[in-house]
C-alpha cells in the first residue's frame, strides 16, 4: 500500500523523536495515557448531554497490555476515538492538536470545558522507544474502524478494519535492547506500574493491567506447607485521586513541585506552594503555585491568567480568569468545588457568587504567602519579585489605589543608603531622628541617581533615598501618597524641608538680594523655565532643575516614550546654589558685562538639564559657546 507523507513539521519532530533528544524516554507512555485520558473527557462530556453515549463514568478505563514475546506494549481507551479523517489530521500534522480544535468549538457554544491540552512531546514520543507504532480507533458514533500505522518519518499508511466499540488501542513495537537502553523494560509489570504512579497517578479515570500475584492457594490455606500459585489479576494502578484532594500532609515537597512542572511547563520548581481545603460557605479545595520565574509571554498580551476550575474532580474551565485578581495574575493552579455546578457557562460563572467569594479568598491567602515569603526567605522573594514585581507595582497604581493597601507591604525599593532591595518598613524604621519625608528620586539609573546634585544634602543629614528606576515606580509614591504616616518627598522638588526656620528666613534675605541676577536670568531663558530662584537642597553642585509641582520629570520622559503625541512637558525650575563660586561669577557679570552673563546664564542651564538626565534644546550651539570659552 503506498505510504503517504507527514507533514514537513511533522517529520521534523519525528526525526527528533527517533533520535531521541529526550533522556527521560520514560514519559512517552504519560503522553499516550494523558491522551487516553483526552479522550474518555470527551466522551465522559458528551455522555452528560447525550442519553445515546451508554456509559458511565465508571465505565471508563484505560488498559495497558505488555506482550514480551512480541514486544508489543499497548494502551487502550474507549474514549471518543478518531474518524479516518481525524487520524491523518491528528497523527499526521504535529501542528493540529485534536485538543485545541475541541476546545475551540466548545468555546463557541459558550460553554468552557475541560480538555488539559496536555502540553509536552505529545503522541510522537512513541517513537522514542517503539520502532514502529499502530493505532486502531474507532470514533463515538461511527460504523467504522480504522488503522494508522507507521514505522517512521517516511510515512504512514491507513487501513479499514475491525474494532467493535468507539476508543483507542495505541499499540507500540518497542525497538530492539542496546547496550545503552533496556527497552524491554518498558514490557516489565513493575516498571510500568511505577511509571504509572511517577506519572499518571491523578489520571481520573482507572489505569488497568493484568498483573501476576503469588497467592497461598485456598485449599492449602490452612495446611502444615500452605502451596503457592501465580494467578493474574485486573489491577487499578493509579490512585486517580488528583494531587490536590489529598491530605496536606501526605503529599510530599517533591510531588508537588513535579506536578506543577508538568500541568504548567516550567521547568523551574516554584517559589511557594498554597494547598487549600476550605470547608464551609463554600467548600473548595485549592492548591496553588507561585512561581520563581516568569514565562516568557508574561508581560505580553498572550499571556493569559486564571485557574483551572473543577467540579469535584471534572475540570470544568481550563483558565478560568475570575479567580484571580490581576495583581496576582502570574499564580498557577487549580481549584475544586463540589459547590459549582457542572454545566455552569461562562457567563454565569461570571456573576457566580460562589465563585467570587472563593477569588477573594484565594487573593488574601495568595497575599500572605507572598508576605510569608518576604518575611521569612528574603533571597527567595527578591527572586520573585525580580520576575513580578513589575506586576505588583502595576496592580497598585491600578484602579486609582484601589489595592494598595494590600500591595504596598510587598513592594521592593533600591535603598541608596543600604545598597539594597528594602521594604518601605524597612525604609521607615530607619529613618533618622527627625526626618520629615520619605525621600525617593526617580530615573533611569541608579548611579545616575546617585550623582543627582541634590542628593548630598540628604546624605549629610543621615537621610536615605529610595531610588526608583522602572518606569512604573514613581506612580507608586504618587498613589500611596504616605506611608507608616509620613508624605513621599522627591528628591527633585523645591522643599526637601531641610532647613530650618532660621535658615529658611536668611534664604529669604538672599533671593531678596539675589533678585536682579535671578530676574536676568528668567529673562534671558524667557519661556524655556518657568521659574529661577535660589536652592536650600544643594552643597557642592552650582546649580539643579527642579520640576514644577505636578509633572516630574521622569514621567514627562514616560509619556514621551508611550504617548508622544501629548506633548507633556513639566516646567523647568531653574534653582542656584547661593555658597557657589559660580554664582557669585554670574552675579558679578550681571552687574559688569552683560553680554558675558548670558553666556553663563547658557551654560548653567545647561548643566542643570544634563544632570538632570533632559536633552539639551540645542547641544551644537552648547558645545560651541563651550569652546569659544577654551581660548
Ligand atoms: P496533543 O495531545 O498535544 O494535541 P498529540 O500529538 O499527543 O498532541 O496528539 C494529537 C491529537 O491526536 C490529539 O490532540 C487527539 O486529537 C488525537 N489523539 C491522540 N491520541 C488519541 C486517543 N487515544 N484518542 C483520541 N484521539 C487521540
Amino acid at each position: 500500500m503506498a505510504k503517504k507523507q507527514f507533514k514537513a513539521e511533522s517529520k521534523r519532530l519525528l526525526d527528533m523523536m527517533i533520535h531521541s533528544i529526550y533522556t527521560h524516554q520514560e514519559i512517552f507512555l504519560r503522553e499516550i495515557i494523558s491522551n487516553a485520558s483526552d479522550a474518555i473527557d470527551k466522551l465522559a462530556y458528551r455522555s452528560l448531554t447525550d442519553q445515546n453515549v451508554g456509559l458511565n463514568r465508571s465505565d471508563f478505563a484505560i488498559r495497558i497490555t505488555a506482550d514480551k514475546d512480541q514486544r508489543l506494549l499497548t494502551v487502550s481507551d474507549n474514549g471518543i476515538g478518531m474518524s479516518r479523517q481525524e487520524m491523518e489530521d491528528n497523527l499526521g500534522t504535529i501542528a493540529k492538536s485534536g485538543s485545541l480544535q475541541f476546545k475551540e468549538q466548545m468555546e463557541k457554544q459558550d460553554d468552557d470545558i475541560d480538555i488539559i491540552g496536555q502540553f509536552g512531546v505529545g503522541f510522537y514520543s512513541a517513537f522514542m522507544v517503539a520502532d514502529a507504532v499502530t493505532v486502531i480507533s474507532k470514533a463515538y458514533g461511527a460504523d467504522e474502524a480504522w488503522m494508522w500505522q507507521s514505522s517512521g518519518a517516511d510515512g504512514y499508511t491507513m487501513t479499514a478494519c475491525e474494532k467493535e466499540s468507539a476508543g483507542t488501542d495505541v499499540i507500540m513495537h518497542l525497538r530492539a535492547d542496546t547496550d545503552d537502553e533496556q527497552y524491554s523494560r518498558f514490557l516489565e509489570e513493575h516498571t510500568l506500574r511505577e511509571l504509572v504512579k511517577k506519572y499518571s497517578d491523578y489520571i481520573r479515570y482507572p489505569i488497568r493491567m493484568d498483573v501476576t500475584k503469588t497467592r497461598v492457594k485456598e485449599e492449602t490455606k490452612d495446611a502444615e506447607k500452605p502451596e503457592y500459585e501465580t494467578v493474574t489479576e485486573n489491577e487499578v494502578l493509579n490512585s486517580m485521586v488528583p494531587l490536590w484532594q489529598r491530605n496536606k500532609k501526605d503529599v510530599t515537597d517533591e510531588e508537588y513541585n513535579q506536578f506543577y512542572k508538568e500541568k504548567f511547563f516550567d521547568f523551574e520548581d516554584p517559589a511557594a506552594v498554597v494547598h487549600l481545603s476550605v470547608e464551609g460557605a463554600v467548600t473548595y479545595k485549592a492548591l496553588l503555585y507561585i512561581p520563581s520565574r516568569a514565562p516568557f509571554d508574561f508581560y505580553t498580551k498572550e499571556y493569559k491568567k486564571g485557574l483551572q476550575l473543577y467540579s469535584s474532580g471534572v475540570l470544568i474551565m481550563e483558565n478560568c480568569e475570575d479567580l484571580l485578581p490581576d495583581h496576582f495574575r502570574f499564580v498557577k493552579g487549580v481549584v475544586d468545588s463540589q459547590d459549582l455546578s457542572l454545566n455552569i457557562s461562562r457567563e454565569m460563572l461570571q456573576h457566580d457568587r460562589q465563585l467570587k467569594f472563593i477569588a477573594a479568598n484565594l487573593e488574601k491567602r495568595i497575599k500572605s504567602e507572598l508576605k510569608k515569603l518576604l518575611e521569612n526567605d528574603r533571597e527567595k522573594y527578591e527572586k520573585v519579585f525580580a520576575a513580578f514585581g513589575r506586576n505588583l507595582k502595576y496592580g497598585l497604581v491600578a484602579d486609582y489605589g484601589e489595592h494598595k493597601d494590600l500591595l504596598s507591604d510587598l513592594m521592593l525599593f533600591w535603598s541608596h543608603r543600604e545598597n539594597k532591595l528594602v521594604t518601605l518598613q524597612e525604609y521607615a524604621d530607619a529613618m533618622a531622628e527627625g526626618q520629615p519625608y520619605l525621600y525617593y528620586a526617580a530615573g533611569e539609573s541608579r548611579e545616575r541617581l546617585a550623582q543627582l546634585p541634590q542628593m548630598e544634602r540628604l546624605q549629610e543629614k543621615g537621610y536615605d533615598v529610595l531610588l526608583l528606576t522602572e518606569d512604573v515606580d514613581e506612580f507608586i509614591p504618587q498613589t500611596l501618597q504616605k506611608f507608616a504616616d509620613k508624605e513621599f518627598r522627591s528628591i527633585t522638588a523645591e522643599d526637601l524641608g531641610l532647613a530650618t526656620d532660621e535658615e529658611k528666613k536668611a534664604m529669604e534675605q538672599k533671593q531678596e538680594a539675589a533678585k536682579p541676577t535671578l530676574d536676568f536670568v528668567k529673562e534671558t531663558l524667557g519661556d524655556r523655565v518657568k521659574e529661577v530662584r535660589l536652592s536650600a537642597s544643594l552643597k557642592s553642585h552650582p546649580v539643579c532643575l527642579t520640576p514644577e509641582a505636578g509633572l516630574s520629570f521622569e514621567m514627562e520622559k514616560y509619556f514621551q516614550k508611550v504617548n508622544p503625541e501629548m506633548g507633556l512637558k513639566a516646567g523647568r525650575i531653574l534653582e542656584f546654589n547661593p555658597e557657589h563660586p559660580a554664582f557669585a561669577a554670574l552675579q558679578l557679570a550681571v552687574a559688569q558685562d552683560r553680554e558675558k552673563a548670558k553666556q553663563y546664564t547658557e551654560i548653567l542651564y545647561a548643566q542643570a538639564l544634563l544632570m538632570a538626565d533632559l536633552p539639551l534644546e540645542n547641544p551644537t550651539a552648547y558645545t560651541d559657546l563651550i569652546c569659544s570659552m577654551l581660548k
